[in-house]
């Protein structure tokens, strides 16, 4: 049976296999490819304790790529999650502090990104050749610090793609700052923006639709593609590893087979926790995702008050990944918490264009029931890391830490007991300043400097790729402002001026 894609904003148009869905990235409409049917897995839960992930991914994945062939889908698999991840496990579970911490950070750029980074090339570069495309894939994407790092290390010197990242030269830490203007290979290029991430990401989909210069591009051999989770290529491996942590769980004997979990989620573009919504669909028993905000806590309110209101300040936190107004994977939820009503989605993203905000209906308010959501402030996102670290001496991250302390609130405030699993995004060395100031440890040096006190103190063994930053040098120094960003791409692509 095939899985095809429609839109999420249209019921009318043809629907498209997922090979055009993932070269397309974004319809034509504007809306999100979504599949026109979800089925059930093929795996029994009590099969999971054995897979590798890799069979696994294959097994969760075949029905969402059904247009690939076997071998296409298993050459994909196979080649992303190899040793390019610093464990054959690739998405190891930890218990500490009272919960399981799934370690999505050992990949290529020590974030959770890579986990569909490493996949989307291949999924992108097949997807190409089964439609017959002889155009060069341009892959545009704005990054508020991880995506762009995680996409350029997918791509870098992949044939026939090119890769342009725009971040927000102030949003970003020091470290991803310095992972991407490092960046290697012959495709990649980095821009610094003088704007926060939304307005990055706002000018990306604007280049995007601007049909002018998509045909100029066309003509000149180039074809957009998006790596941002919109894309079906990125959003659906993320479900893997909700199936892996539960299959480890049971491995570890801290649950029985078809016992319920809750996953605390720490929440930006609301990709990795429509993962875990799909995952759930599919059958994976999950009580209650939590949706964990940082101080940009613009969906505790859209789950709590049924109000998507994105007139409020930008604060730029300690977890920047996380610094978003607008998610843009939630159209996807609003799709499904309506019964799948595109009209009404349609609606609501229009309203959220031209006045800001939209609220739910009471129909898609009551469909909210597998979440709950709370977000941590700056003092609860650093007292929770010192809480870990001298409770257990494990040094965490500070998204890490943001989804930790709003599991820890939830489970205060509600009594529920369901074992819980810390989606757990990125590794201590991407931010050592803040994590050594939440140790008491603050220190005036930042970058590479601040990474070497880190490991002098938490002593845990520094990841290859971050040694390696040690002795990369910067290759890319152009910052622009966001008005110049399309013509920064016209510049790269066209050579116009
Ligand atoms: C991107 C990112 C997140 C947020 O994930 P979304 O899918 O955007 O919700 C959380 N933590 C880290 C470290 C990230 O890089």
């Amino acid at each position: 049976m095939s899985t095809l894609y429609r839109s999420t904003r249209d019921e009318n148009a043809e629907p498209i296999t997922a090979s055009q869905a993932v070269l397309q990235g974004l319809s034509p409409d504007g809306g999100l490819y979504v599949p026109t049917k979800l089925t059930k897995i093929n795996v029994a839960l009590e099969n999971l304790v054995s897979l590798t992930y890799q069979e696994l991914a294959y097994q969760i994945l075949q029905p969402f790529f059904s247009d690939y062939t076997a071998e296409e889908l298993r050459n994909c698999i196979n080649a992303a999650y190899a040793d390019n991840f610093s464990t054959p496990v690739i998405a190891p579970v930890t218990y500490y502090a009272g919960n399981a911490y799934l370690e999505l950070f050992h990949g290529p750029t020590i974030a959770f990104k890579d986990i569909a980074l490493q996949l989307l090339p291949h999924l992108l570069t097949t997807a190409a050749k089964k439609n017959n495309s002889t155009k060069e894939i341009v892959i545009l994407t704005a990054t508020s610090g991880d995506t762009g790092k995680a996409a350029m290390a997918g791509f870098a010197n992949v044939d026939k793609t090119q890769i342009c990242v725009f971040y927000p030269k102030d949003g970003v830490s020091p470290i991803q700052e310095k992972q991407m203007v490092t960046q290697t290979g012959n495709n990649t290029h980095v821009i610094g923006i003088t704007g926060n991430f939304d307005v990055a990401q706002t000018n990306v989909k604007n280049i995007f639709n601007n049909k002018t210069l998509v045909k100029k591009l066309a003509d000149r051999g180039y074809q957009f593609s998006s790596a941002n989770s919109i894309n079906i290529g990125r959003l659906f491996p993320q479900i893997v590893y909700y199936f892996y942590a539960y299959g480890q769980l049971i491995k570890d004997k801290k649950i029985k087979c078809g016992q319920k979990v809750n996953f605390s989620v720490p929440t930006g573009n609301f990709g990795d926790i429509l993962a875990g919504y799909f995952a759930k669909k599919l059958g994976l028993p999950i009580n209650k995702l939590i949706c964990a905000s940082n101080k940009n806590n613009v969906l505790t309110d859209f789950f709590n008050e049924g109000v998507y209101d994105k007139k409020r300040p930008f604060y730029v936190t300690s977890s920047p990944s996380m610094d978003i107004l607008v998610s843009s994977n939630l159209e996807r939820l609003l799709f499904y918490i309506s019964n799948e009503d595109a009209k009404t989605t349609a609606d609501l993203m229009s309203q959220l264009n031209t006045t800001g905000q939209y609220s739910l209906t009471d129909l898609m308010k009551a469909n909210l029931t597998d979440f709950a959501a709370g977000y941590a402030s700056e003092e609860q996102t650093l007292a929770e890391i010192a809480r870990v670290y001298s409770e257990e001496n494990v040094a965490i991250d500070p998204h890490t830490a943001v989804a930790s302390a709003v599991a820890n609130q939830y489970k205060k405030a509600t009594g529920d007991l369901t074992p819980m699993i810390v989606v757990s995004t990125a590794s201590p060395y991407k931010f050592p300043q803040t994590v050594l100031s939440a140790l008491g440890d603050s220190t005036s040096v930042s970058g590479l400097e601040s990474v070497k006190l880190l490991h002098e103190k938490i002593k845990t063994p520094l990841p290859e790729t971050v040694k390696k930053l040690f002795k990369a040098t910067t290759i890319h120094n152009t910052v622009v402002t966001p008005e110049k960003m399309e013509q920064a791409v016209k510049q790269l692509l066209l050579k116009e001026n």
